[in-house]
């Protein structure tokens, strides 16, 4: 009688980062480089736990390319005043603002969920015991 050993939230938050699932580490979450499937095709732990649950992903989008818009933007500044090339600067900075949101996409919605089950998660009994099945033994999750 084996249990599962629990997953360090260091090894849950790098699967985030590499946009593997973050229970058991499969990747293969997306269709397409945009679409998520809504369950892990290993484990079939179902992703989008309630309505407006991603949100989160969407603040750590913003946070992260937002940041890189902040920090490529202070550091330029800082680099080349008091002559500060503008155009160049603009073709820097706004595909940063325009395409990094779209290519961050899917790592923030991987990290969002790894960040929820390593740090926020608090799983009522009946998701508890879906944890140590590995599976749900219904479609439909708690609570949904
Ligand atoms: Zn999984």
């Amino acid at each position: 009688m084996s249990a599962a050993p629990e997953t360090s939230r260091g090894t849950i938050m790098w699967w985030g980062f590499t946009r593997r699932c973050p229970r058991c580490g499969s990747g293969h979450l997306f269709h397409h480089y945009l679409a998520m499937v809504p369950d892990c095709p290993r484990c079939r732990l179902h992703f989008e736990r309630e309505p407006g649950y991603f949100a989160g992903a969407l603040a750590i989008n913003i946070m992260a390319t937002g940041g890189l818009f902040a920090v490529s933007f202070v550091v330029a500044l800082a680099l080349t005043i008091p002559e500060i090339p503008v155009v160049p600067l603009l073709l820097i900075l706004v595909p940063i603002a325009l395409f990094g949101p779209i290519l961050f996409y899917p790592f923030s919605k991987t990290i969002w969920i790894a960040v929820d089950r390593g740090y926020l998660q608090r799983l009522d009994p009946s998701e508890r015991a879906d944890e140590h099945f590995g599976r749900k033994p219904g479609g439909r999750g708690p609570g949904g």
